[in-house]
This record gives C-alpha cells, structure tokens and sequence, in this order.
C-alpha cells in the first residue's frame, strides 16, 4: 500500500502570505510571524507539494508561554526554552478527508482563523442567554435523574412489601384430577423438505426422481473491493495520503434440493378429557385398532393427566389450587395441613412450590 507525504498549507495571520509550506515554514519567509497551526489546511491538488523520506517525529507542540511551534520530538521551547513536557500543547489535527468516487477531495481553501475564532466567540456569547437555557437544561436533567432514581427506589421498595412472603399454614380441602387420552394412528405420508432435513417418522424414504433444485437461501460473495484515497493530517506539518481498500460483496442465490419423502407416522386422531372432584380419576376408554402394533391402520394412546389440591388459609380467609404430581396427590389426604408462602400484602397468592407438610 502506497503512501505518500505533502505538506500542510498555512497562510500568515500577520502578513496575509498564503499557501506556506506547514513543514518548511515554521515561521513566516515573509514578515517572521510563528506558524499558527490552526492556520493549517490540505492544499488543492494543483497546490500539493511533497515531502520525500520523511520522518515523524511526533505531533507538533505549542509552547503555551510564547505560543511557539515546536517539533514534537523537543523537550525544551527553541524560542523561550520553557519545559515542553510542562508547557506544551500537542496542536489539534485536522480531521481525515476521504476523495469521493471521482477521486477529489472536498475544496479546503485558505482558513481565516480571525472569523473561525470570532464565528466560535458568537456562538459562545450568542448561545449566552442558550448556554444559561443550557445549564437550566443541565440542572434539570440532573433533578429528572435524581427523580427517576427516587421512583426506581420507591417502586423496587414497593414492589419488595408487595411480593414479601411468609409462611402459613393450610388445610387440604379437596382433590380434582383432568385426563387426556389422545388416540394416533399409525399412516402413511408424504412430505416435501430439504435433502438434508428429512422429515421425522418411520422407513422414511427418499422418492426417486422427486428432488428439484430450488433457491434455499443467499449467500455474500466478495466481489472485488472499493477503495478511496484517504488524506490525514500527522499533526507535524504535513499529511499522508494513501490508498484505503475495502472488499465489496453481492448476494448470490444458494440453491439446493427439495425432495418428496414418503413414510410412515402417527397421526393424532382425536383426543378425550375427562375430569372429576374426587380420587378416582380415569382415562376416556377407547376402542383401540391392534393397539401395540407399529403397522398402518393400527393406532396407540398417549396419556397425560393434571392432579390439583385444593387448600384453604387455616383462618378461612383464602384459598388455593395447586398442581401436583398423581403419587403426591394420591397420598395427600383432605385435613392435611400443610405451609406455604404466602404474599403478606395478598394472601390470596401463594406460592404452590413451597408447599411443605407439616409434621
Ligand atoms: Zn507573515
Ligand atoms: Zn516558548
């Protein structure tokens, strides 16, 4: 990657001399006056002039006792000796320019310090009676910050006392159970999917001659690169320029094959619930085709069950459904206490997972 160095261009605040070299002159040919190097801008193309075998010492530094530049690698002023260590300022960088798709650069022409200054005073002096708004707006943020963080304080507060539990005791009142039986039947299917996606079941098998290719999806391919020439200010005088490269992609279709596969599964055929309040729960029976066989036509039940206690506070004042497994809720006895968490601010909400019995 190629780079090439040009001097900065500035142009004297004393004398009106412009287009002076930013490494070259560090003071004024013409009437003496140190470089400014906020003066400093990128030159036109016709105006640009080279450095051969540079060598970066550093960012350039001010001397703030006589506002001096001075090369970044000193440790001393050249005009008033003062510590640079202690009294140097690194000089601000212009910011980087990247050439648009025809090559150039934005114009930058000569600066004028004087306006840039004067136009960055006004909008200080200005934005006065907007810089007051503006500490108003500060002072403000700051009491909706200081407000936010009392709410977030009183609602977490809140919402502690709100969900505060505690242990009590309750009573088994009651048992009711729900029972789904679902009947599925074992059939044959077929299915479309993607070669390496087949479909879930038995002897599934690919039909022949069925895949298609078919887009599955894009892809980014690199396609080449984008590049600019790129200029940043070294802050010593002068700029480099060089070649900024970025790879450029395009979307490509991806293709692959959708096939038919044909198979074997159970399907659901319908489903029964039955339910009841008392300790005899059962299954919805059901004529079953050969139950048992993995053949078509035949068909199997899938069983699923829910098991609910009931419980009353020992006070009377609330009561409580909770889900358990068919062993608990069959060895669980109407009279049987019992405690469990219970919201303090609402005892009508429990917690059924701390259920513990009491011995
Ligand atoms: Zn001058
Ligand atoms: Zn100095």
């Amino acid at each position: 990657m190629s780079e090439k160095t040009y001097e900065m261009l500035w142009d004297c605040q004393y004398c009106g001399t412009t287009k002076l070299l930013g490494k070259t002159h560090r003071f004024c040919p013409n009437c003496g006056a140190a470089q400014d190097p906020r003066s400093r801008y990128y030159p036109s193309e016709e105006d640009k002039v080279a450095v051969e075998d540079h060598t970066f010492v550093g960012v350039d530094v001010t001397c703030s006792v006589c506002n001096t530049l001075n090369n970044g690698d000193s440790h001393f002023c050249q005009n008033c000796g003062a510590s640079l260590d202690e009294n140097g300022e690194a000089v601000t960088k212009l910011e980087s320019q990247t050439a648009n798709a025809m090559g150039q650069f934005e114009e930058m022409g000569s600066r004028d310090i004087v306006k840039e200054e004067f136009n960055a005073e006004m909008q200080r002096i200005g934005a006065a009676p907007k810089a007051k708004n503006g500490l108003a707006q500060k002072a403000m943020n700051w009491r909706v910050i200081a407000f936010l963080v009392v709410a977030i304080v009183i609602c977490g507060g809140i919402a502690f006392f709100m969900l505060r539990t505690e242990a009590q005791t309750v009573v088994v009142t009651g048992h009711s159970w729900e029972r789904t039986v679902t009947l599925e039947e074992y059939v044959p299917f077929t299915a479309r999917s993607w070669r390496d996606s087949p479909p879930s079941g038995y002897n599934i098998d690919l039909r022949p001659g069925s895949c298609t290719r078919e887009q599955r999806g894009t892809r980014q391919v690199q396609d080449g690169e984008t590049c600019n020439m790129v200029r940043s200010d070294n802050g010593d005088g002068t700029f480099s320029e060089r070649r900024v490269c970025s790879p450029r992609y395009r979307s490509e279709p991806v293709y692959d094959d959708m096939c038919t596969w044909e198979g074997e599964r159970y399907e659901v055929v319908d489903s029964y619930t039955t339910s009841g309040n008392n300790l005899q729960p059962f299954y919805q029976s059901l004529n079953v085709e050969c139950e048992g066989v993995q053949r078509i036509g035949c068909e199997q039940q899938i069983f699923d069950g829910r098991y609910i206690i009931h419980l009353q506070a020992a006070d009377e004042s609330a009561t409580y459904d909770c889900a358990v497994s068919e062993g608990e809720w069959a060895t669980i006895a109407d009279g049987d206490n019992f405690t469990m968490q219970v919201r303090v601010m609402d005892n009508s909400a429990g917690d059924c997972g701390s259920l513990e019995p009491v011995q």
